[in-house]
């Protein structure tokens, strides 16, 4: 694993909620990581090809952002509408609702998207 790599995954792993490519490159460069914008979308591409990170889009959001997918539970996000601060949610509140949907669809359900927005401490 090169030494760009592992920066990129030690930032992931120690943020505690997903990074838009943008955002991981500012932080490596204040950390004088020698790394081009270029080479962190790469980066990540490759650690999601193997499975390690996690590409979400939050739908107030055009870009793509990168979270750690091994060792992370399922989990959902919220979203300030003012300052766009990102918080992980571990609670998901839809297990009793797809049992429901399973049983009323006959469906296998596989995977569900839920999101929140609304306004952090800082900003109401
Ligand atoms: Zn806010
Ligand atoms: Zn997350
Ligand atoms: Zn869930």
């Amino acid at each position: 694993m090169t030494r760009t790599r592992q920066a990129v995954l030690g930032l992931l792993e120690s943020t505690k909620y997903p990074l838009s490519p943008s955002e991981l490159y500012a932080r490596l460069k204040k950390q004088n990581v020698a790394i081009d914008l270029v080479t962190v979308y790469r980066n990540l591409h490759a650690l999601k090809a193997i499975g390690v990170v996690r590409q979400i889009k939050l739908h107030q959001e055009e870009q793509f952002r990168y979270e750690m997918e091994e060792g992370r539970e399922h989990h959902h996000h919220i979203r300030c509408k003012s300052c766009g601060k990102i918080e992980d949610l571990l609670l998901c509140p839809l297990k009793k609702l797809t049992a429901l949907i399973e049983q009323e669809t006959r469906f296998l359900v596989g995977d569900h998207s839920l999101e929140f927005s609304g306004w952090c401490p800082k900003c109401q």
